[in-house]
């Protein structure tokens, strides 16, 4: 990049980057916040609009109920406090995606207040990992707005369907130091609200939208820098890429003697470069109101313990789980519970099998290979956990070896119905261990081979590898090779 170029990293070292994140989740509930139309992602343009989604005169919305218990739950696992009084206002502005001409939201007094998220970075300089904790600002209940779709006539078409999807909105205090950080974190969220089942996380669908906000100053100030607010980030890399975009254009208008403007900016991911959009709304352009039309949500005691009650255990905990129920090394619980269906999956394995370190080594490399993200989410794994537990017990008894069973597992991702038994035996995958048949084979071998059997008894003990060599191609590699290297060891 130019701007790059121009700037030495000693003047970049005189500054340091101050980012928050506003993250949108779309809710899994089947019908909209405040309205009975389905909550479906991909249907036919404008087939999801019911009449209180559009807000016709006269028309009454009602707040769904398992909208307000997603968000309590992703408050619950980020230890926010649950607002137990809860408005919602009305934020107006005209846009011709918003058919009702406000968006209903939690101006004051969001569902959860605080709380934070610990996450694991890298140290930009030396890359050496450390732990920190993202703390929130805040977790509030909206709707989603429609769509417009600008296509490449010129002509914008809209539709409505995803008007009146539950969101929550994150956000964090001006804690973030890096784009690395900024990363992890965005990544955690992605994998809290899959665990806790509330949002798909899908970035490139939208279901998870981030909003970066970045600003400069110099190192060891404690006041903040103007803000600028970089909008339609669809990953983690480019939100990593802005963060990192942003520090380096402030730094050049600073250094330049320009002045950075409070405004919103789009990011391109093809040239990794951002551009204004426009300056700031400010919060009085809103007119934000209480809406008339909805009554307040009280959170009671009951609720809040039964939304408590229905937690699943986060990842967190599950990955001290797998290093002390398991005795997976900290690679192997982190990368088996990085998804809950994954480590939903390692677990239905072990359930059949103890070679806990075997089956992370089947999930992480041959399981992880043929699975692709769609299979994850629908928790359709290339093959079951019983028939995955049958085959590392295949290996342990000696049956096949590690690689037949390499073959096997092949097979058995095509032929969802064979038994992994079944087809070693049509492929003649399975080990020879019959001990009388090799004890002849070896036999057969040592008596071909006088001189080096002698050379062997006076002390080149590096022949054995040749024997055994011979005895495997003999039997045309279906010996249990543990079970030849016995035998010889007897015989010679
Ligand atoms: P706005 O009123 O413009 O929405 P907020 O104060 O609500 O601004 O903050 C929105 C997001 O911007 C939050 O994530 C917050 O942490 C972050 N933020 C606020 N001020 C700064 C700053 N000076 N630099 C970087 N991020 C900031
Ligand atoms: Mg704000």
């Amino acid at each position: 990049m130019v701007v790059e170029a121009t700037l030495s990293s000693a003047i970049l070292s005189h500054y340091e980057v101050v980012v928050g994140l506003e993250i949108h989740c779309q809710l899994l509930t089947e019908s909209k916040i405040f309205a009975s139309d389905a909550n479906a992602f991909g249907a036919e343009p404008n087939t999801h609009i019911s009449v209180i989604t559009l807000g016709h005169p006269g028309t009454l919305p009602k707040l769904n109920r398992k909208a307000v218990e997603y968000a309590i739950r992703m408050g619950l696992a980020c230890g926010s406090e649950i607002t137990r009084h809860n408005v919602f206002a009305r934020k107006n502005y005209f846009y011709p995606d918003l058919p009702k001409g406000y968006q209903l939201s939690q101006d004051k007094g969001p569902i959860c207040v605080g709380g934070g998220m610990p996450i694991t970075a890298k140290d930009p300089q030396t890359g050496t990992p450390y732990q920190t904790t993202i703390q929130l600002h805040h977790i509030h209940l909206e709707e989603d707005a429609g769509k417009s779709i600008h296509d490449d006539s010129g002509v914008t078409r809209l539709d409505y369907n995803r008007a009146g999807t539950p969101l929550i909105e994150m956000v964090t205090e001006p804690s973030i130091r890096t784009a690395d950080e900024a990363g992890q974190y965005l990544a955690e969220v992605r994998k809290l609200v899959r665990y806790l089942d509330i949002c798909d996380g899908n970035m490139e669908e939208g279901s998870l939208r981030c909003d970066v906000n970045v600003s400069i100053r110099p190192k060891g100030a404690t006041h903040l820098g103007t803000k600028v607010e970089v909008k339609n980030l669809n990953s983690i890399r480019n939100v990593m890429r802005a963060v990192d975009g942003e520090f380096i254009r402030q730094v050049q208008l600073t250094e330049t003697g320009g002045r950075i403007v409070q405004e919103t900016r789009t990011f391109d991911a093809a040239t990794g470069l951002s551009y204004a959009m426009r300056e700031k709304e400010t919060m009085n352009d809103y007119r934000y109101f209480p809406d008339p039309d909805l009554t307040p949500v009280v959170v009671s005691d009951e609720w809040l313990a039964s939304v408590r009650a229905s937690m699943p255990l986060l990842p967190a905990a599950r990955y001290q789980q797998f290093m002390s129920t398991y005795g997976l090394p900290d690679y192997d619980a982190s990368v088996l519970t990085d998804a809950r269906e994954l480590a939903d999956y390692f677990e239905a394995v072990c359930a059949h099998t103890t070679k806990y370190k075997a089956v992370s080594n089947w999930i992480m490399g041959p399981v992880k290979g043929q699975l692709t993200e769609k299979m994850l989410r629908d928790r359709q794994f290339p093959v079951s956990a019983e028939r995955l537990a049958t085959l590392i017990t295949l290996i342990e008894e000696g049956t096949v070896s590690q690689t037949a069973a390499q073959q096997v597992f092949t097979l058995m991702v095509d032929q969802p119905d064979a038994s992994p038994v079944e087809l070693a035996q049509q492929r003649g995958l399975i080990q020879n261990r019959n001990t009388d048949a090799l004890q002849t084979l070896v036999e057969e071998v040592l008596a071909s081979w006088p001189d080096k059997v002698a050379q062997y008894r006076k002390g080149k003990k590096n022949l054995f590898g040749l024997f055994v060599g011979e005895v495997m191609k003999k039997s045309k590699g279906s010996a249990d090779p543990k079970l030849v290297n016995e035998l010889l060891t007897k015989t010679l």
